[in-house]
């Protein structure tokens, strides 16, 4: 069983719609994929047309942008009823805050004497609720001022970069809380992970596990093999479930092919238990997993 449970589709910053997301799954031999875009749910009802339509297993999921201490920690959410309303309420507060930020990223861009069109930027965004740096990115490629996203965000997007503009995350033991509200499971994504700053240690991820955190997305291409060893121990310190999946953006990101890192199916099964019972203690109407 190959299992990828950490993945993006135009519905985000991914290059794919669900439906291309879910064939290309299919054609890297996956078994199971989770569709987990950023801080929305809109690719759910595509990607599960195309997983049943394809016999793949699929989770529906997303990538909700949080802060924690000051930090920017992405927290995945897996099979939240995504109308709970405090939910809805968080990720509207974020996306309002990722709509603003754009024209605030553009305005900077032209101050540095590079004017792309909001045209461009609205048309790299036209699938998304969830406009980002991604989008900016690729209208700044379609203008031929960058070769490709990494350029875009080595040069002008990234924290530090000169068009770097912060946004609205949501405080992440409420979102964990909420998601348990939500009849979800929490993994946090990516946590040691080279665009972090300061790493939760192990006192942190033991607070989280107190507030309901379910697991680690352990095996990820931001973390060494070093890295993976330490947070694989204190996933099993701490009882929480270790995952890998690839984090993949279409060709939006080099390096995160589709089943790149996977998930132990035994990892997986403990995944779906917590799930269940999350979702049978919040007594919301949760998505089931699509099974082929
Ligand atoms: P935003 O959500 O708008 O703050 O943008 C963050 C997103 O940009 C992340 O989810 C990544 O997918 C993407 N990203 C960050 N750094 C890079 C990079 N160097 N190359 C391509 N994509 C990146
Ligand atoms: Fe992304
Ligand atoms: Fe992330
Ligand atoms: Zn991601």
């Amino acid at each position: 069983m190959r299992i990828d449970l950490h993945t993006h589709s135009r519905a985000s910053d991914g290059t794919q719609t669900p439906t291309e997301l879910v064939e290309a799954a299919v054609a890297a031999g996956l078994d199971v994929l989770a569709i987990t875009d950023h801080d929305t749910a809109e690719g759910w009802v595509e990607a599960s047309e195309a997983a049943r339509e394809h016999g793949l297993e699929l989770v529906r999921g997303m990538e909700i942008s949080t802060r924690h201490e000051g930090h920017g920690v992405h927290l995945l959410a897996y099979l939240p009823d995504p109308t709970y309303p405090p939910l809805v309420e968080q990720l509207a507060l974020i996306l309002r805050g990722r709509r603003g930020r754009v024209p605030a990223m553009l305005e900077k861009l032209r101050d540095l004497g590079v004017a792309i069109d909001d045209q461009d930027v609205r048309e790299a965004a036209a699938d998304t609720a969830a406009a980002g740096r991604p989008h900016i990115a690729d209208a700044l490629v379609a203008r031929g001022v960058v070769a490709d996203r990494t350029e875009a965000f080595d040069r002008f997007l990234s924290w530090g970069r000169p068009a770097h503009v912060d946004r609205y995350a949501a405080p992440l033991a409420d979102v964990v809380r909420h998601v348990a509200g939500a009849g979800g499971v929490s993994v946090i994504a990516h946590p040691w992970g080279r665009s972090r700053r300061r790493r939760p240690d192990e006192a942190d991820l033991a607070a989280l596990a107190e507030l309901g955190l379910a697991g680690i997305e352990v095996d990820h291409q931001d973390h060494d093999p070093e890295t993976r060893d330490e947070l694989r121990a204190i996933a099993r310190n701490l009882g929480l479930v270790a995952t890998g999946s690839s984090d993949h953006h279409g060709a939006g990101k080099v390096d995160h092919e589709l089943g790149i890192n996977t998930t132990a199916p035994e990892e997986y099964a403990r995944l779906l238990e917590l799930a269940a019972a999350a979702a049978a203690a919040a007594r919301r109407s949760t998505p089931e997993v699509v099974r082929p």
